[in-house]
């Protein structure tokens, strides 16, 4: 038997969505050769890593030699992207390879990135360049390993073509996969633009058959979907939030009916705690700022409001009436995750009521002493071990921190729990940038020693204090760029 490369499966959103994709072909490419592997991930999938480095290997991550009948397909969609309407997005330079159901029974999708134009395209080439891809693979496994819901990377390959961007850059492909690739962009897409009200119930029923079956047996299952999708984004938002992440572009056409993390273009991670923090070179007005990320989730899940109403109630008024509480519970839904999340940070099981005011304080402290956000956290499990020091270079006047942390530790927080949730390693930007530019340059050695690092996020090991530490220039000053 030839090797098992990926095992595909029926491919349901083929099957059900008629209207929401074209089929169509990944490009060749004239030198392929794959940079990055995802051995576990592809095990997850029941495939094996070894058939995947073989040429036909490296071919199907590139979209070529599946089999006979099954279409690789570009997906519609569409999205308000800095809150300006575009109707038609779609995978510009996107296709799904198809669907696989992995160990834990989940059906996960195969995606590609970088695979040449579509009838989406517009403007754009339909590539990608190797930083980006590398850089979208390393961030996306450090979110997982963080446990963070998220798309995750399986590969980069590669194709040995340049790509023109401000600079000739080599150019890349990668493979990912995504609990799906629905959007809330693509039910504004067939309820907008289309206006197909029968597609528009075939989208619903395929989106809670796959991620949110409980719904379906609701009195209004449309409705029912609508409030597990705000569940979901108002428990991702504060797993950001928690890890200091800023995804950068928050457009309803990146943000995922499954809850997971998706799209990672200008995102990055915070340093000095700073809620206007903003990295992004075409985020003028702060949109997308750390702070700002729950107030931008609750917008988006209003327009995917706004597209389900048709299903909610025969006129719009009670379809209206019907969804505003449930887009109302955002803001408490999120406080909730959050508060569990920083308390879980801090080393508090369930302690006394007071806790609230002591996230406050901290969050105060932090920000008027410039402490960089990840290594707060574990400094203050060293505290709570006794080492009375342990403050001292990581927040610049820890004599500030006195009666708070008098207050804390009167409320038994548990150091190992907290070692357990806070990361000592994560993508930090001049790291990432360092990398990426050595990987685009032809060496992979500091990009496999980063995802190393970022992959097992919370163990201490030796040789990489580097990885633990700021850049000492004071992290505001980084720039992303999509
Ligand atoms: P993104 O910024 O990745 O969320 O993409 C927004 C839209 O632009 C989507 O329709 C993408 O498919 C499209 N797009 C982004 N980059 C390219 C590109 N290089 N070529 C064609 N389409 C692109
Ligand atoms: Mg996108
Ligand atoms: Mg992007």
């Amino acid at each position: 038997a030839p090797p098992l490369l990926l095992p595909f499966a029926e491919a349901t959103y083929v099957r059900d969505l008629a209207g929401l994709f074209v089929a169509w072909e990944a490009d060749a490419a004239p030198a392929p050769e794959l940079l990055v592997l995802n051995d576990a991930l592809v095990r997850v999938l029941g495939g094996d890593p070894d058939a995947l480095r073989t040429p036909a290997g490296v071919g199907l991550l590139l979209g070529s030699g599946l089999p006979d009948g099954h279409p690789t397909v570009a997906q519609g969609y569409a999205g308000h992207q800095f809150g300006g309407w575009s109707p038609r997005l779609g995978d510009g330079r996107a296709l799904l390879l198809g669907e696989v159901i992995d160990a834990g029974g989940v059906r996960r999708d195969v995606h590609l990135k970088g695979s040449g134009r579509t009838p989406f395209a517009r403007g754009g080439d339909g590539k990608a360049a190797v930083g980006p891809m590398l850089r979208e693979h390393l961030v996306s496994e450090a979110m997982h390993a963080l446990g963070v819901p998220t798309t995750r990377a399986l590969a980069v390959v590669a194709t040995g073509e340049t790509v023109r961007r401000e600079t000739p850059l080599p150019g890349a492909v990668l493979a990912r996969v995504a609990a799906s690739h629905l959007r809330v962009g693509t039910f504004q897409y067939v309820a907008a633009t289309l206006r197909d009200g029968d597609l528009l119930r075939r989208l619903a029923e395929h989106a809670i058959a796959r991620h949110h079956p409980d719904a379906a047996a609701a009195d209004r299952p449309a409705l029912a979907l609508l409030d597990a999708v705000v569940a979901a984004q108002a428990a991702l938002i504060a797993r950001w939030m928690h890890v200091g992440f800023v995804h950068g572009v928050m457009n309803t056409d990146n943000m995922t009916i499954s809850g997971e993390t998706i799209d990672y273009g200008p995102c990055a991670f915070m340093d000095a705690y700073d809620p206007g923090t903003v990295f992004s070179s075409i985020d003028h007005g702060g949109r997308y700022a750390y702070g700002s990320q729950p107030a931008v989730a609750q917008w988006n899940l209003a327009r995917l409001a706004e597209a389900l109403l048709p299903l909610i109630g025969d006129d719009q008024e009670s379809a209206v009436a019907a969804v505003m509480p449930v887009l109302e519970a955002f803001p408490d839904r999120f406080a909730a995750a959050w508060r569990d999340g920083m308390h879980a940070k801090l080393g508090l099981a369930d302690g006394p009521g007071d806790e609230e005011s002591l996230v406050d304080g901290l969050l105060t402290l932090l920000g008027d002493h410039d402490a960089d956000w990840t290594s707060a956290f574990r400094a203050l499990a060293g505290y709570a071990r006794g080492d009375g020091d342990a403050l001292t270079g990581v927040v610049a006047a820890p004599a500030a921190f006195a009666d708070w942390l008098r207050r804390w530790t009167a409320l038994g927080p548990d150091p190992d729990a907290m070692d357990r949730v806070n990361p000592l390693y994560i993508p930090r930007n001049h790291l990432v940038e360092d990398a990426l530019a050595q990987a685009t340059a032809g060496d992979l050695g500091p990009y496999r020693r980063l995802l190393d690092a970022v992959t097992r996020p919370f163990e201490a090991r030796a040789g990489l204090e580097a990885y633990a530490r700021p850049s000492g220039d004071g992290g505001d000053v980084y720039v992303t760029y999509c």
